[in-house]
């Protein structure tokens, strides 16, 4: 259910679906996504597809994180990365190899806590964790080379804008409900450029107190 045979199918698929960089595919294989999962989902986990993670919250579906990935390692040039919205840490692992550091920040405590402990069991240190409120990105260790919004905003959160580096690369799914659009956005030196990469559906990026 989790062998090789099924892992080479969800990389087949997410090529046809047009996902092109051989490194984010091989990350996807090697990163074992049935351990994100509880084990009664365990036989699903090689699906494309979201799955539930407890407390209203989802795993992210394998192509919108292997997109996601993909644009960020096209367009940041540096090493430090934002993460909003951990959840079970699947997008956090994958990015962890390819970034020197990820700071990852996620509203649920207990979710937060298991996760650090599942990153750590799988061996990856270079990803330091807050609970907190994503609204407010983590400002301690900004600007941030690329930030990465892994829940739906109505519009873009100006704090997260605020830490960008010159340069950086902020992606994020902007939208009502269930009809998002992932949204890039270029901080150049005296403006911000936007990209539209397409329709997505993500949970809400909740306001905090
Ligand atoms: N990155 C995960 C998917 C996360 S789903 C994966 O790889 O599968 C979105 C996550 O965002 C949920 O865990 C949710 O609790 C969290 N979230 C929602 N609003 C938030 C906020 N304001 N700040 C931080 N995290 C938030």
């Amino acid at each position: 259910m989790t062998s090789d045979r099924t892992r080479d199918r969800l990389i087949e698929r997410l090529k046809e679906q047009g996902i092109e960089s051989n490194l984010v595919l091989e990350r996807i294989r090697n990163v074992p996504r049935h351990l994100f999962v509880d084990e009664a989902l365990a036989s699903r986990s090689y699906e494309d597809t979201a799955l539930p993670i407890g407390l209203g919250q989802t795993i992210s579906q394998p192509y919108i994180v292997a997109k996601m990935t993909e644009a960020l390692i096209d367009s940041v040039k540096g090493d430090f990365v934002l993460e909003i919205g951990t959840g079970c840490g699947y997008q956090t692992a994958i990015l962890a190899s390819f970034f020197k550091k990820i700071y990852t920040v996620e509203l649920i405590r207990s979710l937060l806590l298991k996760t650090k402990q599942r990153l750590r069991d799988m061996n990856i240190y270079n990803v330091q964790f807050r609970h907190g409120d994503g609204w407010k990105g983590w400002q301690k260790y900004g600007p941030y080379d690329g930030i990465i919004v892994a829940a739906a905003a109505p519009e873009l959160p100006n704090d997260l804008l605020e830490q960008l580096n010159i340069g950086g690369v902020l992606i994020i799914p902007i939208g009502p409900p269930r009809e998002q659009e992932l949204i890039l956005v270029k901080r150049n030196h005296d403006h911000y450029e936007t990209k539209n990469l397409g329709s997505v559906s993500f949970v809400p990026l909740v306001k905090g107190k």
